[in-house]
């Protein structure tokens, strides 16, 4: 038996298709997970950036309420000169802040950027305005004739203008209305709404752009996510039928060979084939010995023709069959001195010899055997008309061979019984056979004797 040389197999291995597949797999895998965790970011960029944009917006919306809230109450008071309307005034610019407040938050968000910038210039202009509306506010205490020390803080601490303090309570009223309500208060409170306008356009704006590159990366991201999850479908379509093709077909195809006692097809992978080829050795094998315990169980060891068993399954197979045939059986006479005078090997090399001519003398339809020590028996199909002389003709032709032996072996000569059947083979045949045997032997044995009834 040889072995497959592993070299010489030419085939995928599956342990490295398995292998390879799971590393495409896990790299493929980390990519996707990598991508994941891309676009969470993505997303997390463009939420923070609307809510930034919220936060921010509403910081403008504050400061512009908050600067509106003070011009109102200013004027208010002003026109009114009730006290709750300053009260109102002061309790925004210490408690509510609203300006500040919006000024914290966009410094949070955008600090040194446009939006912030625009911002602090409003803070500015409001509080600019805001110096002016205290001044405002106290010209208004100043013309009611307000006891100083109730006032605010911020209001009792101003000093009135040298020309202002010459002013009747009328002419103070006046000059308070004029600030508040005059061009120079209005064009700074356009100021105001222009930056805070502009910080909006630039919060916008700003956030546009972030949101822009986000959703930019977020769609690259995607594409890629995409095209990871396809190269990975396609890894498992890969795979599936490599299974198929390497596996479950080779599976399918050596069941079916075992099934039908073939030898195995050398397909599918490099581990398969190696089966294969190993099966089919051992196949040969077993038909090899197979064929040699058959030929054992059917020949003489000796003489290499039919055995006694294997003749004995001959005559039932004969019995069975209606054709006419001769049935002769064979001794070599005095065989024992054979075995005396040159020993038993000589005696073997004799008996083979005997085997051999018998062979040679028969046709193929013809059926030697050996039936026992230096006995022989043969049965003859496809018999003729003139079968009695072609037998007796042949066994002469033998004799005269083994009685003047050209090989060095003893000359022997053999001694046959003959018996004719008009209808395949019969048990009553042998011992016709044996009788005529018996009759060669008794008249001097080297010869042929044919059954007869006259005979017994
Ligand atoms: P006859 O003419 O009456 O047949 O005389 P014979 O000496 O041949 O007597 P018989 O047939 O009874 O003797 C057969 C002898 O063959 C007996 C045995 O020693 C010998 N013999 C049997 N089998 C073998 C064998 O396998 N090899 C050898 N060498 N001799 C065998
Ligand atoms: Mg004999």
């Amino acid at each position: 038996m040889h072995h497959p040389e592993p070299k010489s197999i030419k085939g995928i291995r599956i342990r490295t298709v398995n292998f390879t597949m799971i590393m495409i797999s896990c790299i493929l895998y980390i990519f996707l997970i990598l991508a994941t965790i891309h676009v969470l970011e993505q997303y997390k960029s463009v939420y923070t950036s609307m809510e930034n944009y919220i936060a921010c917006d509403e910081s403008d919306r504050l400061l512009l309420e908050g600067s509106a809230y003070l011009t109102e109450q200013v004027r208010l008071y002003t026109v009114t000169a009730e006290a709750k309307y300053m009260e109102h005034y002061f309790t925004e610019v210490h408690e509510t802040r609203r300006r500040e407040l919006a000024m914290e938050q966009l410094e949070h968000y955008y600090k040194n950027e446009k939006p912030y910038e625009y911002l602090v210039e409003a803070l500015e202009y409001s509080n600019n305005l805001m110096s002016q509306e205290i001044y405002a506010m106290r010209l208004i205490s100043e013309a009611e004739g307000y006891d100083r020390n109730n006032l605010p803080e911020e209001v009792k601490e101003v000093v009135l203008a040298e020309e202002d303090r010459a002013l009747s309570s009328q002419e103070l009223k006046e000059r308070a209305k004029e600030i508040v309500f005059g061009d120079q208060y209005e064009n700074a409170k356009e100021q105001i709404s222009l930056n805070i306008a502009n910080s909006i356009e630039s919060i916008h704006e700003i956030t546009y752009e972030r949101m822009l590159r986000s959703a930019g990366t977020l769609e690259s991201t995607m594409n890629r996510q995409r095209i990871f999850i396809s190269i990975l479908f396609v890894e498992n379509v890969i795979t599936f039928l490599m299974i198929m093709l390497l596996i479950i077909k080779p599976l399918r195809i050596y069941v079916d060979c075992i099934k039908q006692e073939k030898q195995m097809e050398i397909t599918g992978s490099y581990e398969f084939k190696y089966l294969a080829l190993t099966y089919n050795d051992i196949y040969e094998l077993n038909a090899a010995n197979e064929a040699m315990l058959r030929h054992q169980a059917e020949y003489d060891p000796l003489t290499g023709i039919m055995n006694r068993g294997a003749f004995e399954n001959l005559k039932k197979v004969l019995a069975a069959k209606p054709i006419p045939l001769a049935f002769l059986i064979v001794d070599v006479d005095k065989f024992k001195q054979v075995n005396d005078g040159y020993g038993h090997e000589i005696g073997d090399q004799v008996l083979k010899k005997v085997a051999k001519i018998l062979k040679e003398s028969f046709r193929t339809t013809d059926y030697p055997a050996r039936i026992g020590g230096d006995e022989f028996a043969a049965i003859l199909t496809n018999i003729t008309e003139d079968m009695q002389s072609v037998i007796k003709r042949k066994i002469t032709e033998m004799n005269e061979a083994l009685l003047h032996p050209e090989d060095g072996l003893p000359p022997v000569s053999l001694s046959i019984g003959v018996a004719f059947s008009e209808s395949g083979y019969a048990e009553e045949l042998y011992k016709k056979a044996d009788l005529a045997l018996y009759q060669v032997k008794e008249n001097g044995r080297c010869g042929c004797a044919f059954y007869q009834k006259e005979i017994l």
